[in-house]
């Protein structure tokens, strides 16, 4: 640290991105990432043409984009707000909406307490239930800007959208943003109740169904209002935040809406063959509907599990952080992907003599 550094930041704690190692070649199963590659729309958008025009600036306003995103889940180009991807879009909302607090699950996508320190929000957390469920009362009437990642990072558990509802329901002065980066993977977006409520903004991001992690592209849908306020802090801040040829790009990728669907339901059947099978050889796991497994065995260490893996050849997310240290977070990747963790796996427990 300079000593220039403004002392609002110096005891910031800056959120740690799950590692991308050159060393060797690994199975990759850390980041949440599709195995799969983009559609084929996306794979053919970009042309020479598309370089040159890189010397012109991206459309601040994004308007093709927005349109086409606007088409997709039935609402109007101005309820469509775009990012360089979605972290970007909660810390505009930690940034916008924070004037009272922030409140979150306890164990949660780490990235929240980082932006509410970042942004001076005092927060509070709200245990999950013992179950990791989220706890729908405590995170009710809140009278703060309340965030939920639904499915819930790293448990992988989805809340029904009624539950979901209750807790936008209860707060109407105040922001609820509910995190849908994992949406896709079998639970309910809460898009459907924009239209009704508004404090409600859904943030969704093309990094983990749309196979587009490394083009940074999110999106969030809210009411009018809501949006014009992240614009407000957008063009205060960066207003080309998304480059030319991740626009275009992602045009293509919602003309392929079914695609990415497809892919989705595909890493929905390889998560049922990989739980059931990570059960019999005895972790304990809650039903995910994200595209990773959160996995703890009794016998053997959580940090253990990820070193042994790594050692290996395959990279999965280990936290260390006392409570969740007994556990790991393990992506869905490919069917080859995952029969090839499942045997390192079962060398480990033989080695620990499981
Ligand atoms: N929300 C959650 C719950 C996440 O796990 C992630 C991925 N780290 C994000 C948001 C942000 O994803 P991106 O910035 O790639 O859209």
């Amino acid at each position: 640290m300079s000593s220039f550094l403004h002392t609002k930041y110096q005891a910031l704690e800056a959120y740690t991105p799950g590692e991308q190692p050159r060393d060797k070649q690994y199975i990759k199963l850390n980041t949440n990432e599709s195995p799969y590659p983009p559609s084929q729309a996306v794979l053919t958008a970009l042309g020479e043409e598309d370089i040159r025009d890189l010397r012109l600036y991206s459309d601040p306003e994004g308007k093709a984009l927005k349109l086409a995103l606007a088409r997709l889940y039935g609402m109007g180009a101005d309820q469509v707000f775009l990012s360089n991807g979605s972290d970007d879009i909660l810390n505009f909302a930690f940034m916008a909406f924070g004037q009272d607090g922030a409140v979150f699950p306890d164990l949660t996508y780490s990235f929240y307490p980082v932006f509410a320190d970042l942004h001076g929000v005092p927060y509070s957390t709200v245990p999950l239930h013992e179950d990791f469920t989220v706890d729908v009362p405590g995170l009710s009437g809140t009278g703060k800007l309340t965030v939920l990642a639904n499915p819930n990072a790293p448990t992988g558990i989805a809340l029904p959208l009624s539950e979901v509802e209750k807790i936008i329901a209860s707060n109407p002065d105040h922001v609820v943003v509910i995190d849908e980066a994992y949406v896709d993977f079998g639970a309910d977006s809460a898009a459907a109740l924009v239209d009704r409520y508004p404090n409600l903004l859904v943030v969704m991001t093309y990094s983990k169904s749309r196979s587009m992690a490394g083009a940074r592209l999110g999106f969030a849908l809210g009411q009018p209002e809501l949006i014009a306020d992240l614009e407000k802090l957008k063009f205060s801040t960066n207003p080309y935040n998304v480059n030319r040829l991740t626009l275009k790009l992602g045009i293509a990728a919602v003309a392929s809406d079914d695609y990415f669907r497809a892919n989705a339901q595909r890493i929905m059947a390889t998560r049922e063959t990989t739980t059931n099978a990570l059960r019999q050889m005895g972790f304990s796991i809650p039903d995910s509907q994200a595209n990773f497994l959160f996995i703890t065995h009794p016998q053997v260490d959580g940090a253990k599990l990820y070193q042994a893996c790594k050692d290996k050849g395959v990279l999965i997310r280990h936290f260390s952080t006392p409570a969740l240290a007994p556990y790991n977070r393990v992506t869905i990747g490919s069917e080859e992907e995952m029969a090839a963790f499942l045997s390192v796996v079962e060398e480990i427990l033989a080695e620990e003599g499981v």
